[in-house]
């Protein structure tokens, strides 16, 4: 029998264990052309929460009773498609289920002999795209400047803000922990970092780490963190709205002050984007973000899970901030 989660019901509010369903199913037959695969990677992504609701977004919501889906990571176990032989591995977007057929459409082929396979789901898949795309279309970022990085030490985070670095800026990064804090700046060569949970001010804390006022701030939390350091914004300053992780569980839309007036006092640009954005330049942003790391300049760092049933408890925990750098569950 076949290991698959499903979503079981739509969460309101915080989702729970009770949200996913473990179902067992018959193993898949390979039909010519297709290949079976063997999970050995999956990635939990808080944009999963937005699909789990029953509202219209960039990508369809995911069905109930139906396979949950994400960045997967898998074997090809069997092959009857000529372009893939046994023993290759390979990513995309993919059912959680133990073994699954694809015709091999929209997968890409990945070498574990030049990074590890879990790399491909962090920093050299769709979070470290998110942050070269982000960072480099919209920040642009420039020798010298101050970047602020909220999630600083979660997947997108911590790439961020080492790119960054290696463009010759002052980052500063917000985190929710002591150890987070440290780690950002020990591991990863941030300038200063700040703890959300302990720091009363965070307008003040932010104005103090960045004496030169902030030109870049990469956001991925949204809420009363980004008010604070909306405050620090210089002129001609670039907001690059990645995500609002502090606002997926709510229920209703989340009030906060008005953001017209520093964007206008300050001449500055506020964007929200999708990774996908920049699809037809993905093969460019892999070559970049390879090269940085093979060159030491770029530093991966993984919360490894094990086992296919913590899948839907490591995906509660980002929201409780148990990762450091990417979530990712082992099969
Ligand atoms: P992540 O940062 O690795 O994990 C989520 C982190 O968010 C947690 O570790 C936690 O860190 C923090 N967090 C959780 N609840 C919070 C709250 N209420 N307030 C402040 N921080 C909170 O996740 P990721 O995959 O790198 O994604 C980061 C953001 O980028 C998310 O908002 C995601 O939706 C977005 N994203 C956007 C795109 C795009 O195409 N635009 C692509 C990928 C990801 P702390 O311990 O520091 O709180």
């Amino acid at each position: 029998m076949n290991n698959t989660i499903t979503l079981n019901s739509r969460p309101v509010g915080k989702p729970q264990l009770s949200d996913f369903k473990f179902v067992e199913e018959e193993m898949p037959l390979l039909k010519d052309g297709e290949i079976l695969l063997k999970t050995k990677f999956v990635s939990v992504d808080p944009y999963l929460r937005g699909r789990m609701s029953d509202a219209k977004s960039y990508v369809p919501p995911f069905e109930l009773q139906k396979a949950m889906n994400s960045g997967v990571v898998a074997e090809v176990v069997e092959s009857q498609n000529d372009q893939y032989k046994v023993g290759d591995f390979v990513t995309g977007s993919l059912d959680w289920k133990e073994f699954q057929t694809s015709s091999g459409k929209n997968l890409l082929k990945v070498d574990n002999s030049a990074a590890p396979l879990s790399n491909y789901l962090g920093v050299l898949g769709m979070t470290g795209l998110t942050a070269y795309f982000g960072l480099t279309e919209i920040g642009k970022p420039q020798k010298g400047e101050t970047i602020v990085v909220s999630g600083a030490a979660g997947a997108v985070g911590s790439v961020v803000g080492q790119i960054a670095k290696i463009f010759g800026c002052r980052v500063v990064g917000i985190a929710g922990s002591k150890e987070k804090v440290e780690m950002l700046k020990t591991k990863f060569g941030f300038d200063a970092a700040i703890n959300y949970n302990t720091t009363e001010n965070m307008t003040k804390a932010i104005s103090e780490a960045c004496p030169d006022g902030v030109d870049i701030y990469f956001d991925n939390v949204g809420g009363t963190i980004s008010d604070s350091v909306h405050a620090n914004i210089n002129r001609l300053g670039r907001i690059v709205v990645c995500g609002a992780i502090s606002a997926y569980n709510d229920t209703s839309i989340p009030q906060g002050p008005r953001v017209e007036h520093f964007l206008i006092r300050k001449s500055a640009l506020m964007q929200g984007f999708i990774v996908g954005n920049y699809a037809e330049q993905f093969p460019d942003g892999m070559k970049q973000l390879s090269q940085w790391l093979s060159e030491g300049k770029l530093i991966s760092t993984e919360t490894i899970v094990e086992g296919f049933k913590n899948i839907p408890q490591a995906f509660l925990d980002l929201f409780e901030g148990k990762n450091k750098g990417k979530m990712i569950v082992k099969i």
